[in-house]
């Protein structure tokens, strides 16, 4: 049995269920689509020192290195179906290599995801995994929907994961508890798969938040041609960051909040009709759903800060551990 054939037999899984009709050990997968929907395909590519710290806990990364994929497909609605992963790896080490992959198929399994193939190469950390979802044909949320007077919504919390990497780097410091809770967001995401699905025929766009708040919705802007106002005290982040009121320990929170990255929440728009709707989506999903300010007709994204005075800057898209790489 050489390397490569040991590492092919940690992911080479039966598949969950008969959408797929061939899966690992041929040249390539066949699945069958559901009738009558689309199928919605991203990838997505992790790299040491990039993406995550050399010294990540690898069942997290294998956990993460699916999440981030399946992130994508929640911010499409899309349900996800299969995955194929590709990976260059330093050497053979099944003691890493068995909690990596024991991460990633338990987040699989949970999503109902089945693993359909994959490739190793000997090479620094590198892992890309390509994930394949379904939505009722013309259904998909995407980035070009939002409406002048459309509310704008987060969901959950933002700027944590990018608190831990802060303090990580001991740029600030953090007690345990918060530390904990923080390494924790950064490490081991959770694809907001349910919202995604909840939010089809609601939200008018809708995108997760990978880079950072601002440089996301900015992203959902351009191709909408709308602009924003959204009101920084209304932007749902931990105490830990919204007690920062002054100087340094300020101009960090806001970093972490409006560009910090890796939250993999969900940013989306809807009319002001579908408030009830989405209230009553986020009591069943038990997940806030905070609004934070409107899509107006132009004039670029506006943040208002506590006093309602638009920032003078906005700080950049969060550059994954740009310092260091
Ligand atoms: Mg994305």
């Amino acid at each position: 049995v050489n390397e490569f054939e040991l590492i092919a037999r940690y992911f080479d899984r039966a598949p969950l269920d008969a959408s797929v009709r061939l899966a690992v050990g041929d040249d390539a997968a066949i699945v069958a689509p559901t009738i009558g929907c689309e199928v919605v395909a991203t990838v997505d590519m992790l790299v040491e020192g990039r993406h995550f710290l050399p010294d990540v806990d690898p069942e997290a990364l294998g956990h993460k290195t699916l999440a981030v994929n399946l992130s994508d497909l929640a911010a499409m609605g899309a349900r996800p179906r299969w995955a194929l992963l590709a990976g260059a790896l330093p050497r053979n080490d099944p003691a890493w290599i068995d909690p990596f992959a024991r991460g990633l198929f338990a987040l699989a399994a949970a999503h109902h995801v089945s693993v359909i193939g994959g490739d190793t190469t000997r090479g620094p950390l590198n892992l890309c995994v390509t994930a394949l979802g379904e939505v009722p044909a013309g259904t998909a949320l995407r980035r070009d929907g939002a409406r002048a007077g459309d509310d704008i919504y987060v969901s959950g919390s933002v700027g944590e994961a990018a608190l831990a990497i802060a303090a990580t780097e001991r740029r600030t410091h953090l007690d345990a508890a918060t530390l904990a809770h923080c390494r924790g967001r950064l490490d081991r995401p959770l694809p907001r798969v349910a919202l995604g699905l909840a939010l089809r025929g609601i939200a008018t766009s809708a995108i997760d938040v990978s880079d950072g708040l601002v440089g996301d919705l900015a992203h959902v802007l351009e191709r909408s041609r709308t602009g924003a106002r959204i009101d920084l005290a209304r932007v749902p982040t931990h105490p830990a960051l919204a007690q920062r009121r002054a100087g340094s320990e300020r101009t960090l929170a806001l970093a972490c909040t409006l560009a910090g990255g890796d939250d993999y929440e969900l940013c989306f728009t809807a009319p002001a009709a579908a408030r009830v709707a989405l209230a009553e989506v986020a009591r069943e999903l038990a997940l806030p759903l905070t609004p934070i300010g409107t899509v107006c007709e132009g004039g670029g994204l506006v943040v208002l800060d506590e006093h309602g005075v638009p920032l003078a800057t906005l700080p950049r898209a969060f550059d994954h551990f740009a310092a260091t790489a």
